[in-house]
C-alpha cells in the first residue's frame, strides 16, 4: 500500500520511512483453535484470493469452521464468506458487531459496493449471523473491543490463553511503517479518519505498555508481532511469532 492512500501525509515521516513509496502489505486471516471449535477471524477477499486454499494447506476444510468472527465489513474481510452465491462456511455461525451490521445494511451507507456485499452476506447466512456488542466475550477466550473509525463498528479482539494475551488489531494499520512513525495519519478508506487515529493511538499505547502481541490484517507476513513506543509518540514493530 503506497502513500497515495494516506490522508494529510506528513512528508518528513513519509520520506524517511517509505523508501520508493513502498510499504509491503498482506491480507491476513487468523484461526483460533479452542477445544473442539475452529474459529476463523475474517475471510479475505474471496474469489481470486488465497485464504481458502491456504486454509486447506493448513489442514482445515471450510466445513470444519464452527465460528467466523468479522472485524468489519469491507470486501477484503467478508468477501470469502460467499462463493458462487452460496455459503463457504456451511457449519459456521458468523459474528458481526451490531453497529457495523446496521451501518452497512442501512441503505444510506455511502460505499455502495461494501453495502451490497453486506446485504448478500445477510441474505446468504440469514439467522446464522449473530451480532455482538463491544465488551462482549464471543467465546470464553475471545473478547470484542471497540476500535471505531476505520468503519463505525470496527472491532479488535483480545484473545487470552494460558495467561498470555494477543490482540487482533484488524485494520488499525494499513501503511505500517508510516502509521507507526506517526499514528495520526489515517487513510482514504477510513470512514472517520480522526476517530481512526484516536483508536490507533490509544491501542498502540496500550499494547506497548502491556507488551501484548498483536496480529494485523494488513501487516506484512507473518502479520504478528510486538509494537513498542520509541520516542515522541512514535512506535516500532518487531515480527514475533511464538512457537509452542
Ligand atoms: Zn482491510
Amino acid at each position: 500500500m503506497g502513500k497515495e492512500i494516506l490522508l494529510l501525509p506528513n512528508a518528513e515521516v513519509v520520506g524517511k520511512v517509505m523508501a520508493n513509496n513502498r510499504n509491503p502489505s498482506s491480507i491476513n486471516t487468523f484461526i483460533v483453535k479452542s477445544g473442539q471449535q475452529n474459529i476463523l477471524i475474517d475471510t479475505g477477499v474471496g474469489d481470486g484470493g488465497a485464504a481458502l486454499s491456504n486454509l486447506k494447506i493448513a489442514g482445515f476444510d471450510p466445513k470444519d469452521i464452527n465460528i467466523v468472527i468479522i472485524t468489519h465489513m469491507h470486501g477484503d474481510h467478508i468477501g470469502g464468506l460467499i462463493a458462487g452465491g452460496r455459503k463457504v462456511f456451511e457449519n459456521a455461525v458468523i459474528y458481526i458487531n451490531d453497529k457495523e451490521l446496521n451501518y452497512w445494511l442501512n441503505s444510506s451507507a455511502p460505499d455502495a459496493s461494501t453495502a451490497g456485499m453486506a446485504k448478500s452476506v445477510q441474505a446468504v447466512y440469514g439467522d446464522k449471523i449473530k451480532t455482538f456488542k463491544w465488551g462482549d466475550a464471543i467465546t470464553p477466550e475471545i473478547k470484542a473491543l471497540a476500535a471505531p473509525g476505520h468503519t463505525p463498528g470496527h472491532t479488535v479482539f483480545e484473545i487470552e490463553s494460558d495467561g498470555e494475551k494477543m490482540l487482533v488489531i484488524a485494520d488499525l494499520v494499513h501503511v505500517l511503517k508510516v502509521q507507526l512513525a506517526d499514528p495520526n495519519m489515517s487513510v482514504t478508506f477510513d470512514t472517520n479518519p480522526r476517530e481512526a487515529a484516536d483508536s490507533r493511538k490509544s491501542i498502540f499505547k496500550d499494547v506497548s505498555k502491556n507488551k501484548t502481541r498483536v496480529a494485523g490484517m494488513h501487516i506484512h507476513f507473518p502479520g504478528v508481532g510486538v509494537i513498542q513506543e520509541t520516542t515522541g509518540g512514535a512506535y516500532e514493530f518487531s515480527p514475533s511469532v511464538s512457537v509452542r
